[in-house]
């Protein structure tokens, strides 16, 4: 199989390659990827010695370029990371995250129907469904919840998701979707939360924290994000949307304090700090249909999982210098 990963020079993308290229050594990867501020080829390192992977740089939301692409490699399967992906940069600048997230997305699909397609998947995000209110913990998003996207960002992924479907309805075009729930883990652009913490920390800089620290995030492992999208890409069932979710909600508070424990910093660090503009609650996953369709299960623990991550981080300390001075 051709597998083409849009995206995969960013967090998640390139953990997925990382993960394909060991789960199925049969498959070739194209990485097609921007390289904007989030894309870093150095992030792919360890993929490109490898014979069964190449890197093409360029933007999902350029007709003609993707048009090209499509008809020199012939794909059997498209997997859509590539996204402007920060809240608080969709608040600044919207325009971008509508013509990449929404209009690169539809490029994608145009392609997948003028040269065939065996899967389009969409990695989409459980932003789409809004936020839950703190003290409803029965409440948790099912596929079936409605979309109620509050940031520029979450919108522009509502919308994007909208279309795959309705390439599926009009066009027949075999597509999934899959709503996470927030990752962590290896190569995670430190403007996010978690790598965000770890890296001011250990620079014993101020660890910003948004209003009280009380919004509830639903922390999910990154490997298992992508076992999840494998399962999906190659079982799941054409036309359908599913939740990946850990069950594992936490508090921004509460995860910045556990980083600094693990790495021995003061909790004087904590600065709060203006809430973010319409900042979301509480986000927390349904995983039912992946677990029963799929046998999907999260396998990494929160506790030995942030372990993982903050060793990551301490051991790849170029790679987020680097990143830091280009930024
Ligand atoms: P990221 O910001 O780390 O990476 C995005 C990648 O897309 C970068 O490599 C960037 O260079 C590339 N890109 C941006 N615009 C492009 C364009 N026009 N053409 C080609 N490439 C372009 O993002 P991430 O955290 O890895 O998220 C990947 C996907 O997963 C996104 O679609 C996001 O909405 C979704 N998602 C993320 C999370 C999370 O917790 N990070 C959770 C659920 C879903």
């Amino acid at each position: 199989m051709k597998i083409l990963v849009t995206g995969g020079a960013g967090f998640i993308g390139s953990n997925f390659i990382y993960y394909e290229l060991e789960q199925h050594p049969e498959d070739e990867i194209i990485c097609l990827d921007a390289l904007t501020y989030a894309g870093h080829l150095k992030t792919l390192a360890k993929a490109m010695a490898n014979p069964r992977f190449e890197f093409i740089k360029g933007d999902i939301a350029d007709c003609e370029f993707v048009d090209k692409l499509f008809k020199r490699e012939q794909l059997d399967i498209v997997v859509n990371f590539a996204a402007e992906s920060h809240v608080d940069r969709s608040i600044l600048e919207p325009e971008i995250f509508l013509k990449t997230n929404v209009m690169g997305t539809g490029v994608l699909m145009n392609a997948c129907c003028k040269y065939g397609i065996n899967r389009y998947h969409q990695v989409s995000t459980d932003e789409v469904y809004g936020d839950l209110p703190l003290d409803r913990l029965d409440l948790l998003f099912t596929e079936e919840s409605s979309l109620h996207a509050s940031s520029p960002y979450s919108a522009s992924k509502a919308s994007a998701d909208l279309l795959v479907l309705a390439y599926h309805r009009t066009y027949d075009l075999p597509v999934s979707i899959s709503r996470c729930s927030n990752n962590y883990g290896p190569y995670h652009f430190p403007e996010k939360l978690i790598p965000l913490m770890i890296v001011n920390a250990l620079n014993n800089k101020p660890l910003p924290v948004y209003g009280k620290g009380e919004n509830v995030r639903d922390w999910l492992y990154v490997t298992d994000h992508c076992k999840a999208i494998d399962l999906i890409i190659h079982n799941g069932k054409v036309g359908e949307i599913y939740n990946i979710g850990g069950h594992n909600e936490m508090r921004n508070i509460d995860i910045v304090k556990l980083i600094c424990r693990e790495l021995g910093k003061p909790e004087s660090l904590i600065t709060y700090v203006t809430d973010r503009k319409g900042h979301d609650m509480r986000y927390a996953i349904d995983p039912t249909k992946i677990h029963s369709e799929l046998g999907w299960l999260p396998e990494t623990k929160f506790a030995d999982g942030i372990r993982k991550t903050i060793k990551w981080y301490l051991e790849n300390r170029s790679w987020w210098e680097n990143i830091i001075v280009r930024n």
